[in-house]
């Protein structure tokens, strides 16, 4: 092998004459590819070789931060990497560099309020200002009080609450997970709430991934990682919402790993949403995936008729406003993308028969909802609605509309007529002559057999939950 350098003699380390600087830039290199680019700046770039001997490497850190950084994320893998160059070395230290030698930065934020009370006075105003600008603020009406709890929600409900009222912690993390709009959010924040109100010392710390993922580029660049570390450190309920936002961002998941590991170590309380489950998180780490996926996850389902209709009675009441029975059950019926949604359309009926000063009539319902209604019309259609239950069962698409009546293509067909109910506005007639010009009552029947067969096979039961979400997403 022939040296990379020959220059620093006085530092060769090895037969080969390579030196220790070079061979350090080519780990680099490699480290480089392995942690990205931010990171490798950050940390890696000012690091020098101070001296190779008896198997020792001895690195130089500009800064004690930086030092501590290597010490803990890196130091593994670069006595890996070095010895595959160098056998013999088995150890790195890393120093600070005398010359160079900086004290840390104070830290941008201040620390989270412990549980221990390290600060005299504590603010009782609220979390979102104990928290200092860490905690992002919490909604008051997303309370236990406000969350209608039906079968979707039931598992994730009860699964929040425990966690809300534990002593200790009962399973670690919470993994909350459903699409768009179903409450996982309301369910963080009612969490919140509740320890806040229960335990005032408590430091519970909720934000988005996103925010956390910003904050921890903004400490990397800031050199203040160490103080990034402390704040997350020191809190005792720490939620992360819509964590698919940290899929494929490596250092942030890096970052966060070693976060939620210490907390864990630390007894503390995690709770994570996201928008799938642990091991359907595209480009998530393995390592993380499983993490998340050790404590208890709880899937909120896709709203059912009972549930928009029990939400829509209980925000009408909060409103304050009578609204007929007859108004809700239609919004019900036709909104059933999500919770979010849902609201909004009541909203909006108030809002304008407040403004005209009209009763709230079905009519003046649909006059006002007409986009939304239609725009929902539109997103899925009866075809659609067939064709992915054709593939997912694997059947022929006009066996949707053929005479057939073998099982193996008749409960498809029932399953397709089910989400064509649930998921499109088509009248039960419509919807049968979509099917080969079936009778309403057919549809009927189709509706009442699946909905029987999901209470009692819950193989199937998932599978219809899985033709929703794709249809709906
Ligand atoms: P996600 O975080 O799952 O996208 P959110 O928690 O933001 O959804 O919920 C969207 C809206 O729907 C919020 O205004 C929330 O209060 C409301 N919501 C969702 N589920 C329920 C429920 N079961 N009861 C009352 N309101 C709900
Ligand atoms: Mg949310």
């Amino acid at each position: 092998m022939t040296g990379l350098g020959k220059g620093g003699v006085s530092r060769a380390s090895a037969e080969d004459g390579t030196t220790g600087e070079a061979r350090w830039q080519k780990i680099c290199g490699r480290l480089r590819t392995e942690v990205g680019e931010p990171a490798y700046k950050s940390w890696l770039m000012r690091v020098t070789v101070k001296d190779v001997r008896d198997g020792r490497v001895r690195l130089a850190a500009p800064s004690r931060v930086v030092r501590d950084w290597v010490l803990s994320h890196y130091a593994d893998r670069i006595r890996h990497l070095w010895s595959g160059e160098e056998p013999g070395i088995h150890k790195i230290e890393v120093v600070v560099n005398a010359e160079r030698a900086q004290v840390p930065p104070v830290p941008e934020a201040p620390a989270v309020v412990t549980a221990q009370g390290s600060e005299p006075q504590r603010d009782p105003a609220g979390m979102e200002d104990r928290a200092d600008g860490l905690s992002a603020p919490l909604d008051p009406r997303f309370t236990f009080g406000n969350f209608v709890v039906g079968k979707p929600n039931e598992f994730a409900h009860a699964a929040a609450r425990r966690v809300a009222e534990a002593n200790s912690v009962p399973f670690n993390p919470l993994f909350l997970y459903g699409g768009v709009g179903l409450g996982k959010t309301h369910l963080m924040h009612a969490i919140a709430w509740d320890i806040r109100n229960r335990l005032p010392a408590r430091s519970v710390l909720y934000l988005s991934a996103e925010k956390f993922m910003y904050r921890f580029v903004r400490a990397l660049r800031h050199q203040n990682v160490m103080a990034f570390k402390e704040q997350f450190r020191s809190v005792d309920v720490l939620m992360i919402d819509d964590v698919q936002f940290i899929s494929g961002k490596d250092s942030t998941q890096e970052e966060f790993f070693h976060t939620f590991n210490a907390l864990v170590d630390l007894g503390r309380q995690i709770i994570v949403s996201a928008d799938k489950s642990p091991s359907d998180l595209e480009g998530m780490e393995e390592r993380l995936r499983s993490r998340l996926g050790c404590g208890l996850v709880a899937d909120i389902h896709a709203t059912t008729y009972e549930l928009r209709l029990g939400i829509l009675q209980s925000k009408a009441e909060q409103i304050g406003i009578q609204v007929p029975p007859k108004v809700l059950e239609f919004l019900a019926h036709k909104i059933s993308s999500n919770v979010r949604e849902l609201e909004g359309a009541l909203r909006r009926v108030i809002a304008h028969a407040t403004l005209i000063g009209r009763d709230i009539t079905l009519e003046t319902t649909q006059e006002v909802l007409h986009d939304l209604l239609r725009a929902s019309d539109r997103r899925i259609t009866i075809e659609d609605i067939q064709k992915r239950v054709a593939e997912h069962f694997n059947i022929r698409l006009i066996d949707m509309s053929s005479p057939r009546r073998a099982r193996a293509v008749a409960r498809p067909r029932q399953v397709a007529m089910y989400l064509a109910k649930q998921l499109t506005s088509r009248s039960l007639p419509e919807i049968g002559r979509k099917f080969g010009g079936r009778d309403h009552t057919t549809v009927i029947h189709a509706v009442r057999k699946v909905e029987e067969l999901t209470g009692t096979d819950s193989g199937f039961a998932e599978d219809v939950e899985l033709l929703r979400r794709m249809l709906e997403g």
